[in-house]
């Protein structure tokens, strides 16, 4: 039987994800709420359709990726829900960042119809995806996993199995908990330094070699000309925003609620993406931080919302 896929959420990470899979051959038709992104989608050549029957139709994939659990909660669970429309010969890949109590859920719902589920959210960002090299943080049982396996090959590199069902989003949300805390550990080493007059350069060169080093610092480095590529030299443009690891760190610390975890740094991470964002930087880039960190000692010659 040839595969035929239902992409839903075509938006800045499913748009290039479902175009991967179009270029190695699949069949796979798009569906979105967005009328912009559903303009991308046609602009982008892929095949969508207007209505989650027409996407569903003879789909034995049913790929999702969108912004929240509770987006995922309605578009499967809810009143106009597609969970009784799917296939029982089907297997749901959520891709999307999502709160470990929605994706269990929807495992468990799904299981119960007899329908496969594994959640399969990503790190990578857009340019990832751009170039299928995504990494994959899956859970989910081995068989469902390894029927998933040829579709994430082609849009990724790294099949990462955490552990059953649930395990996907666990790891995705503890990974950029750490992520956010970095951040803004690199920016206030990087800050420290540049208050102190010292050569930013060497500052950078010496301490990726010492234990200080982390991958915010230094391949994601948040100040500029410090590492090629990053979204620092390129006025901060996302990226990933500073919107999106706000939400993932207020996963992180629901989370750690659930289960009385004691994660104090990821709690003062989440406040200081948070006041950020309410300073009117949800879509710089989340190495923009260092501007926040930095007060009066960042004068870099640009407006980081690059505004110039
Ligand atoms: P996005 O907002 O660009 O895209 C989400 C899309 O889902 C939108 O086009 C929206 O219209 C659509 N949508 C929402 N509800 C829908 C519904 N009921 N039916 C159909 N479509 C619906 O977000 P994104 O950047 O593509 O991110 C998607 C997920 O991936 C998020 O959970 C995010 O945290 C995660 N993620 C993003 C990045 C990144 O760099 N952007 C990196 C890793 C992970």
């Amino acid at each position: 039987m040839t595969d035929q896929i239902a992409f839903i959420g075509v938006g800045n990470m499913g748009n290039p994800m479902a175009d991967q899979l179009v270029k190695a051959g699949k069949k796979v038709k798009v569906y979105d709420v967005s009328p912009e992104m559903i303009q991308k989608a046609k602009e982008a050549n892929l095949n969508v359709v207007e209505t989650l029957d027409e996407v569903l139709d003879g789909a034995n994939f049913i790929i999702s990726m969108l912004p929240e659990g509770k987006h995922v909660k309605s578009l499967f669970l809810g009143e106009k829900g597609i969970i009784d429309k799917i296939s029982k010969d089907a297997l749901i890949i959520d891709c999307s960042t999502i709160d470990i109590e929605t994706s269990l859920l929807l495992g468990k719902e799904a299981k119960s119809r007899g329908i496969k589920m594994i959640d399969a959210p990503v790190t990578g960002g857009v340019m990832g995806a751009r170039v299928g090299k995504l990494n994959f943080l899956v859970g989910g049982d081995d068989e469902s996993v390894n029927l998933a396996r040829p579709l994430m090959d082609i849009m990724g590199q790294k099949i990462l199995h955490a552990g059953p069902q649930g395990s996907g989003v666990g790891v995705k949300i503890c990974n950029n908990m750490s992520l956010g805390i970095s951040m803004i550990a690199a920016s206030e080493a990087l800050m420290l330094a540049k208050r102190l007059k010292m050569d930013l350069k060497k500052v950078h060169e010496i301490m990726k070699n010492a234990s200080g080093n982390n991958w915010a610092l230094s391949t994601y480095t948040p100040l500029p000309n410090l590492t090629d590529g990053v979204p620092s030299n390129n006025k901060y443009r996302p990226g990933f925003s500073a919107a999106m690891m706000t939400k993932d760190l207020k996963l992180a610390n629901d989370a750690a609620k659930s289960v009385s975890a004691s994660t104090p740094l990821g709690k003062h991470a989440l406040e200081i993406f948070s006041e950020f964002c309410n300073e009117g930087e949800s879509e710089t880039d989340y190495s923009g931080i260092s501007k926040k960190i930095g007060g009066d000692a960042w004068d870099y010659p640009f407006d980081p919302k690059g505004k110039d």
